[in-house]
């Protein structure tokens, strides 16, 4: 049997198609095949439900039942948010103690004033990036020296708006009077290793407690109809004000925003919309780590429940860290 993270879990679900899933999933289905809960179907949007529908899938033991329609997991790609982001193929482990399935996300993210450049030009956005990550190199700013105390964010800060910053024209970081509003430059996940995607640590009442409380913060948010129609499309949040406007006018022009008029639009304003959109998506991003953690507690499901044949067949390779060393002991 393999392991993988939960990063390679994610990749497995963007990738897998169930055959006969519903080309649109109604209350009915959500309610038989995903969760027996109402209210619940309607924070999610389409893409959600059906993305929530096969990660139930392969916690499940029987995934065998369902008739997968093997595509291709793609490599790794860069989406030039941190200095160290890995590239390449995703990777399955033979040794659930590997270092690489245990040691978690651990990196730096590209300072702001780089990722503001995105917007307007990419191609020197995308120089940029590569400018940064060998400035980083040059200078060993590494994780584990962070980790260290050897460097800090105060330090990094005062070296990129010293040297970085003007070397390429490039806005300085804000530095903060407070410790708290500082930019921080770290960013650390935990383990997607065995404790993650296992079931040990979920608790049934707390679930319960916590996915009503998530549906009470949801009904205040959304005050009628209006605001529930733009709810299926906070994955705008994340979008620049003008682009989000744009695409959801073109939505009430296609009639995708249901009775929405252009005005209720245009008089609400991009700045509430926007923030509506995030705490929507916020609260919807907890609903699905939910609801995923309770799939895996109901059935059981153990890091190791996929074969090799399973993985390379989605194109997972194996890792090279933990391969050589079962190989080693044969
Ligand atoms: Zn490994």
């Amino acid at each position: 049997m393999a392991y993988i993270t939960n990063y390679a879990y994610n990749h497995l679900i963007e990738h897998i198609k169930i055959k006969d899933t519903p080309s649109f999933i109604d209350k009915a289905f959500f309610r038989k095949n995903i969760y027996d809960n109402d209210y619940l179907y309607h924070i999610f949007n389409q893409l959600d439900l059906e993305r929530l529908f096969k990660d139930k899938v392969l916690s499940s033991n029987n995934k065998d039942n369902y008739w997968l329609v093997y595509k291709e997991v793609p490599d790794n790609i860069d989406r030039e948010k941190y200095i160290y982001e890995k590239q390449g193929s995703v990777k399955y482990h033979n040794d659930d103690s590997c270092k690489s399935l245990n040691s978690g996300f651990k990196d730096f993210f590209i300072p702001e004033p780089i990722q503001r450049v995105k917007e307007d030009d990419k191609a020197r956005h995308k120089k940029l990036v590569k400018h940064i990550r060998v400035w980083f190199l040059e200078n060993n700013y590494t994780v584990d020296r962070y980790l260290n105390d050897d460097i800090s964010d105060k330090l990094l800060t005062r070296e990129f708006n010293k040297n970085f910053a003007p070397q390429f024209g490039l806005d300085k970081i804000v530095v903060s009077q407070s410790e708290k509003n500082q930019f921080k430059w770290y960013e650390e996940k935990k383990p997607s290793g065995s404790q993650y995607l296992s079931n040990a640590c979920f608790d049934y009442d707390k679930f319960i407690i916590d996915m009503s409380d998530l549906l009470k913060k949801r009904y205040d948010l959304c005050t009628g109809y209006a605001w529930e129609s733009i709810s299926k499309h906070d994955y705008l949040s994340e979008k620049p004000y003008e682009e989000m406007i744009n695409i959801l006018f073109k939505k009430q022009e296609e009639n995708k925003l249901g009775q929405v008029k252009r005005e209720f639009i245009t008089n609400i304003g991009k700045v509430r919309i926007k923030n509506f959109l995030v705490k929507h998506r916020e609260l919807k991003k907890k609903a699905v780590e939910n609801l995923s953690d309770y799939f895996k507690w109901s059935y059981n499901f153990k890091q190791d429940s996929f074969s090799h044949v399973f993985l390379e067949d989605f194109n997972l390779e194996p890792c090279m860290m933990c391969h050589n060393k079962v190989f080693e002991l044969q």
